[in-house]
């Protein structure tokens, strides 16, 4: 092993990962950015230097994250909407487009950084890995 090489670190826990994707940080130190810019991903953390796609289309998986959310969301406020307070499909139609534009691009992020956690906790080999 090399001076360079960051030193072994202890497996984090399902919360730990969970809470460095809610903080947007690297999940294997917890310290790195995950997003220099809204969109912009940095091949590398710029801490422990773990790989954060993994592979070509890694992170559309993460598309299911943010489309799980949309769409419960969604529902939930449409039938609290339309069903509790009495609103016509008409008057919920507008607002509710713009919802589904706007909720995916603000959660975004927060997808990709999930579904890093969650392959991280699933495989944790991944963690150990950085290639
Ligand atoms: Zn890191």
């Amino acid at each position: 092993m090399s001076e360079d090489a960051p030193a072994p670190q202890p497996r984090p826990t399902f919360e730990t990962l969970v809470s460095r994707a809610m903080k947007l940080r690297c999940p294997r130190c917890g310290i790195g950015q995950l997003f220099t810019g809204w969109f912009t991903m940095p091949e590398r953390c710029s801490e422990c230097r773990f790989k954060y796609e993994r592979a070509s289309g890694y992170f559309l998986g993460s598309t299911y994250i943010n489309y799980g959310l949309t769409a419960v969301s969604l529902t939930a406020i449409y039938f609290a909407l339309h069903f509790g307070m009495g609103w016509s499909n008409r008057q919920l139609a507008a607002p509710l487009a713009v919802f589904c534009v706007l909720v995916p691009m603000l959660f975004f992020r927060h997808a990709r950084a999930l579904w890093l956690a969650l392959d991280c906790h699933f495989d944790a080999s991944v963690l150990a890995s950085d290639d």
